[in-house]
């Protein structure tokens, strides 16, 4: 018998690690722009057409690159780096895989040009396939430019995978912004289609900040500045009064590379505890510096997540430096631009070693998880088994969610008799807001509330799966202010949305909705996207989930109507239609809709 294990040839292997690498246009914005400061540019022009998917050039005055250089830098784990194991755990450096310009080259056209100081002329590469096509000496400027054209065009499941331009290129934008606030010192230009959409000079970091968010933003920042042995923090946190109804503008950067970190934010979610309204987020724009040996980069091939060696620790000290600032600012002249490192914190911390602040955290906390409940992780593996979200899931597959549901939630199970008593059955209503009815062990206290959010739910979740949901028009288009990345998330669910009833037109980042779901009242819209958003932009979600949280959401808004039951005969509806759902003890996210009090627990109270 013959052997049949082969080595892939390297044009192949390029192309399964440029999966990894390169999801989308943006991630080769991101590469090449890092690549670009790697060379110590201090100028980077970004050139877009048409999302991305026909051209991406990126031109740098960095150091350029030698003819044998320039040859090599497309082969992988060609860097000029890490030169051994140890660099790895002191990366100063955006880049140290070398494999971002392999992976780029073995699936689109590139062509290079680069020249590097003492030489009088440059050299240019052209490459498809990651193979060279042509290659000659040529006359350009100090530095390199990347032509990257036609991506995906040999993996047209990638090609056909892209969302619309608008999506690509909202996170093209998002990508540019954080490097762009991530190195306030270098100058950086952004075109799409020969339009401007950046011209950023080089500025302190305020300045950098105030030209991505818009002039007024200045009067909202607040300075933080903390040094200690451990790390060192710079940055501003937005006001109290200009928190967000999302976390549109939250930044996290370590040793100036972005970072995404949940736990780093709910540490300053915490620090704004009692300064701002539950569920509003605050602006934050933090850079922390710290030993690169005391941080993971290599965890992720798109090095977004970071493992930090004292989280804690960290942890502790984000969130007591932006309550000093905090309680400062109130009492500070809003600084400008020059001054604005003077901000003069008094703090034990300084120069004291670091001991750790008594801060109980509780490591395993996701901030971005919704309340606890009961059904927790096998509901929603229950769910995602179901296969939800998918356009043709069928009544079938609903029954047997109940079913998991009912199982899930009974592992706590109720041992009173619900059931109503049909005899003496009597509604008691209580200020529009409880029921109150007789079952065989006792009383019943019903919150109309959840019991409303549970009754919406099941109505939606079952009439949405054959047919979409009604809608209402708005006589007035209702607008609502994006951020890019919820733009996109947006966008990329809008079949569902639509068919759950929201529809709307994107102006730049404002929604125009001209249509919401008949059940949601408008006073209530505002509540039920920032649930939806909540979900869908800020969690992981399985795709299967999709329509369950969206419904939720709907549900859990259209629950706080601000009618409450007005007499006996609707408190009666409303308990029957309680008790015909298949779950009526909990509300969709695990809340109780039912108290009872048994006979046993009445007559001890006499
Ligand atoms: P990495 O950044 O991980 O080293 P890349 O594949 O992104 O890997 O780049 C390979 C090498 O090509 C880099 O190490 C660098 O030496 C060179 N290079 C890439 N882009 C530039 C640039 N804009 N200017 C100068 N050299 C570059
Ligand atoms: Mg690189």
């Amino acid at each position: 018998m013959s052997d049949v294990i082969k080595l892939l040839p390297d044009h192949i292997a390029n192309q399964i690690a440029a999966g990894e690498v390169i999801q989308r246009p943006a991630s080769v914005v991101k590469e090449m722009v890092e690549n670009a400061i790697d060379a110590s540019a201090t100028k980077v022009q970004v050139i877009i057409k048409d999302a991305g998917k026909t051209l991406i050039q990126i031109i740098d005055n960095g150091s350029g690159m030698t003819e044998n250089d320039a040859v090599m830098s497309f082969e992988r784990h060609a860097t000029s780096k890490v030169r051994k194991a140890e660099d790895l755990f002191a990366l100063t450096t955006k880049g140290f895989r070398g494999e971002a310009l392999a992976s780029i080259a073995a699936i689109a056209h590139v062509v290079l040009k680069t020249r590097k100081e003492d030489t009088e002329t440059g050299i240019s590469i052209e490459i498809e396939g990651s193979k060279i096509k042509k290659k000659e000496a040529c006359v350009c400027p100090v530095g390199t430019s990347f032509e990257v054209k036609n991506l995906f065009y040999n993996v047209p499941a990638r090609r056909n995978f892209l969302k619309s331009d608008n999506v690509e290129f909202n996170h093209i934008i998002d990508e540019f912004e954080r490097i762009a606030l991530a190195h306030p010192d270098i100058t950086f230009s952004l075109h799409h289609n020969d339009n401007e959409i950046y011209s950023l000079h080089s500025a302190v970091l305020r300045k950098r900040i105030v030209d991505i968010l818009g002039r007024n933003s200045n009067d909202k920042l607040v300075p933080i500045e903390e040094s200690t042995d451990i790390v060192k923090i710079t940055g501003y946190v937005g006001k109290p009064e200009f928190a967000k109804k999302t976390r549109g503008e939250q930044f996290l950067f370590v040793n100036n590379r972005f970072f995404k970190d949940s736990f780093f934010s709910h540490s300053l979610s915490k620090a704004f505890d009692g300064l701002i309204q539950p569920k509003m987020f605050p602006s934050f724009f933090l850079y922390l510096d710290i030993d690169p040996k005391k941080i993971d980069v290599n965890v992720h091939p798109t090095k977004t997540e970071i493992k930090f060696e004292e989280d804690k620790l960290i942890y502790s000290i984000i969130l007591s430096s932006v309550r000093q600032a905090l309680g400062k600012y109130n009492i500070a002249p809003t600084l400008d631009f020059n001054r604005e490192t003077s901000f003069d914190i008094p703090y034990d911390m300084h120069s004291k070693p670091a001991v750790e602040p008594t801060i109980h955290v509780n490591k395993n906390y996701n901030p971005f998880q919704s309340s606890p409940s009961k059904t927790g992780n096998s509901f929603t593996t229950a769910i995602k088994a179901e296969g939800f979200g998918s356009n043709n899931a069928s009544p079938k597959d609903w029954q047997n969610f109940y079913k998991v549901e009912e199982e899930v939630q009974l592992q706590e199970p109720i041992e009173l008799d619900l059931e109503v008593d049909n005899l003496a059955t009597k509604n008691f209503l209580i200020r529009g807001k409880y029921i109150l009815t007789n079952c065989k062990s006792g009383i019943l206290v019903i919150d109309c509330q959840r019991a409303t959010e549970r009754i919406i739910y099941d109505e939606l979740i079952n009439k949405f799966i054959s047919n979409p949901i009604n809608s209402q028009k708005l006589l007035f288009p209702l607008e609502r202010e994006f951020s890019s990345n919820e733009k996109n998330e947006w966008i990329s669910n809008q079949v569902m949305l639509e068919r759950l009833g929201f529809f709307g037109e994107f102006q730049e980042l404002n929604l125009l909705l001209s249509a919401i779901p008949s059940v949601l009242q408008e006073e209530n819209i505002h509540d039920c996207i920032n649930l939806i958003l909540e979900s869908i932009a800020y969690q992981e979600i399985g795709k299967g989930e999709i329509a369950h949280v969206i419904v939720q959401s709907i549900a859990s808004a259209s629950g706080k109507r601000k009618t409450t039951l007005q007499n006996n005969e609707s408190a009666e509806a409303l308990v029957e239609q309680l008790f015909q759902c298949p779950e009526h003890s909990f509300t969709p996210r695990g809340k109780k809709i039912i108290q009872t009090l048994t006979i046993e627990e009445i007559a001890l109270k006499f």
